[in-house]
């Protein structure tokens, strides 16, 4: 292998190009940070959930601004807390933070809908209790990072695309350097890029190469691993969201989806058909009423799932995952074999709905069409006609509430890496439809804030040494499995069966023998990687460091759902266990026979640390809401002796203390 090196000095790098690692950047830049001193390092500069997803109303979370209903920060925060496994510190700062970050992305340039008199009109999404959530549509999180990045332009700041982080190199005293691959290098040269750097703003979105069936966009299969291996643990690993979503594009099937009650069609691998809805609920009326409440009731939410609409997510899963069948939405046809849909036999809700939209008529399609033509048009531009085709779906994952630990700063535990955007673990069991975007604004904020004041000296030689030692040591790996021949080539078969097997017994369903056997497997597979993978060329490499990160971070949940069974975490939030006590048989009436968690655990987090390779779990107490609010001329005189520094704890200080020093 040809060997010349590829060395960059920065010294604050964020690592991904979504809304988070833009807003970071601008943040940067507008706190007065020059520009040849932070750069943005991304695999894919259009890559990322933020610029390739959304739904059919993308939602953003934020403070209430219009009308007489009253809000305040600590209603926000109190709500955001709630759910359960939050902390208030963090809950506290995503509210205080909420009104300042969503002003800055509507003066970049969101289109977020005012009414005549410039309020922010709001409408109510789901686990919120007031009317909080705005859109600028169905890609609200693709004009956040388009709008960023014009600002980043604007600024002259700088981007290194094509560059796949690998390796978080630390040394004692923190963060001293990285790794990347070259996704442009030539085969058969080196493709490694070594980084030195102080500070690492990690932004590297969420987890979303963990499973086979889930609605995270192609181009985005990032997962945590590297910053688990360098020593960062992961906080409510096994709190996800899933839902319904279609394969091939990737796209929720929520909304109007759903409301205009499309024919669910399950076929076995010889064609057959089975409208499996009204196999199980014969009472038509009830079947597509709780198919109707599935449009605005998109998570998979275990409190739902024996008699309310999640009823319909297991069902998909038992067509999909217990009988080997493929499940399609039909809107050529209506359901239960009807001409006319008898929406008297509707609930009231559905009914009404469906009178007031003036869609009660004709086939599902036309009704689609009908109410919300853009998303009809949605799947004609990726090139699925509603009109004619059948739409396939599965029970998908589509965000994970937890991640990397962080204060209330967006530190980790280790000096000089943070972390914002999905990949950050500030949500808990449940978190209401929109915080996630806003979570990524108010972390990216704080994040950039606290690196643009810390000042950092110089990288010492021992430092420079441990960057240099790492390299040679994953050189070496990189040589001992490459292969000349791509018909030898294995790494995208592993990545395939290492999701399916996620997907089967430790998605939204969750069956302890499965979660066990697939830890010890894949703790198996780490220990003989470099001799098991063979990879060629430069993609090889990437899709062979991948596997080792999504098998990093497989083994990082799988432990973590371990733990919970053994603690007696039952199912909850998006995720069902089943038969933890191994009393019952997996099959699909057992599911039903799940235990509820009775909140016991609400007022914990789960925490995991890497510990090479053998998870260790553990949980602490959530960190309290704290009051907030102060004495104004109190917080004045620190604000002006310490300015933002007087309110950061010094690292190693307590996790993300609340009081000002
Ligand atoms: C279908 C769907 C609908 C959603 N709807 C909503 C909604 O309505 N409201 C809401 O609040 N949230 C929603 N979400 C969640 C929300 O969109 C994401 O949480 C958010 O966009 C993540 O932004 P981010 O900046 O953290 O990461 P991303 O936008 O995913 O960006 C991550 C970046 O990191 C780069 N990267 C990854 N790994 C590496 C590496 N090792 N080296 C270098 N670069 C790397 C990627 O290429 C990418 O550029 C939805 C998600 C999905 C999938």
């Amino acid at each position: 292998m040809d060997t010349q090196r590829r060395i960059l000095e920065i010294p604050v790098v964020i690592v991904g190009s979504g809304a988070a690692a833009y807003n970071a950047a601008v943040t940067l830049s507008e706190q007065g940070m020059s520009p040849d001193t932070f750069a943005i390092l991304t695999e894919g500069r259009t890559d990322g959930t933020s610029r390739n997803t959304g739904s059919d109303k993308q939602t953003y979370y934020k403070l209430g601004l219009c009308g007489d209903g009253a809000d305040s920060v600590h209603d926000m925060a109190r709500d955001l807390f709630a759910p359960g496994c939050v902390d208030g510190d963090i809950a506290l700062v995503e509210a205080a933070l909420s009104v300042p970050c969503f002003l800055h992305l509507c003066r970049l340039g969101v289109p977020f809908p005012t009414n005549a008199y410039g309020e922010y009109v709001g409408y109510k999404t789901d686990h919120d209790p007031r009317a909080r959530a705005t859109s600028a549509g169905p890609l609200t999180s693709k004009m956040m990072t388009e709008c960023l990045e014009a600002e980043f332009n604007r600024r002259g700041l700088r981007l290194f695309d094509r560059l796949m982080v690998i390796e978080i190199i630390t040394e004692s005293s923190g963060v001293c350097g990285l790794l990347a691959l070259d996704r442009d290098a030539e085969d058969g040269t080196d493709p490694l890029v070594t980084v030195y750097c102080r500070t690492v703003i990690w932004a590297t979105g969420g987890p979303a190469g963990v499973y086979a069936d889930t609605v995270y966009p192609v181009g985005h299969t990032g997962c945590n691993g590297v910053p688990f291996r360098a020593g960062v643990p992961g906080k409510n690993l096994t709190e996800w969201q899933f839902g319904l979503a279609s394969v091939d594009p990737r796209w929720n099937v929520s909304g109007t989806y759903m409301q205009v009650l499309p024919r669910l069609v399950s076929v076995d691998p010889d064609g057959t058909e089975h409208e499996f809805l009204s196999e199980y609920i014969p009472d038509a009326g009830r079947a597509l009423s709780l198919l109707f409440l599935k449009g605005y009731q998109w998570p998979f939410d275990s409190r739902r799932a024996r008699d309310g609409s999640s009823v319909v997510d297991l069902l998909v899963y038992r067509e999909t995952k217990l009988r080997g069948r493929r499940v399609y939405l039909d809107y050529t046809k209506n359901p239960c074999g009807f001409d006319d849909i008898p929406y008297d036999a509707l609930s009231d809700e559905a009914q009404d709905y469906l009178k007031k939209a003036g869609a009660c008529f004709g086939r599902p399609v036309e009704r689609l069409r009908h109410m919300n033509e853009p998303a009809y048009n949605l799947y004609l531009s990726l090139g699925t006609d509603l009109e004619k085709d059948y739409l396939e779906i599965a029970l998908c994952a589509q965000h994970n509430n937890g991640g990397l630990d962080v204060d209330m700063w967006w530190r980790t535990k280790i000096s000089g890496l943070l972390a914002c955007g999905e990949c950050a673990g500030t949500h808990g069991v449940y978190r209401p439809g929109g915080s996630a975007l806003n979570a990524g604004q108010v972390g990216s904020t704080r994040a950039a804030t606290f690196a643009a004041v810390r000042k950092m000296p110089p990288l010492r030689p021992a430092e420079r040494d441990r960057v240099e030692q790492v390299y040679q040591a994953v050189y070496r790996e990189i040589c001992s499995i490459s292969v000349p021949k791509p018909e030898r080539d294995n790494t995208e078969k592993l990545l395939r069966s290492f999701r399916e097997s996620m997907s089967a017994g430790a998605g939204a369903i969750r069956e302890k023998e499965a979660i066990e056997k697939a830890l010890s497997s894949r703790q198996f597979f780490l220990q003989i990687f470099t001799q098991s993978v063979c990879a060629h060329g430069t993609e090889g490499l990437v899709r062979a460091f991948r596997l080792y990160d999504t098998l990093t971070e497989q083994i990082m949940i799988l432990s973590a759902m371990k733990d919970q069974i053994r603690n007696g975490v039952r199912s909850r939030g998006s995720a069902i266990y089943t038969d933890p006590e191994g009393e019952c048989a997996p099959g699909f009436e057992d599911i039903f026979r799940y235990r509820e968690d009775g909140g016991a655990h609400l007022s914990e987090v789960q925490l995991v640390t890497w510990n090479g390779g053998t998870p260790r779990c553990a949980t602490r107490p959530v960190r309290p809401l704290p009051e907030g609010g102060g004495f104004f001329e109190n917080v004045w005189r620190r604000y002006r002796e310490d300015g933002y520094i007087g309110c950061i704890p010094e690292e190693g200080a307590p996790e993300g203390g609340s009081s000002c020093r």
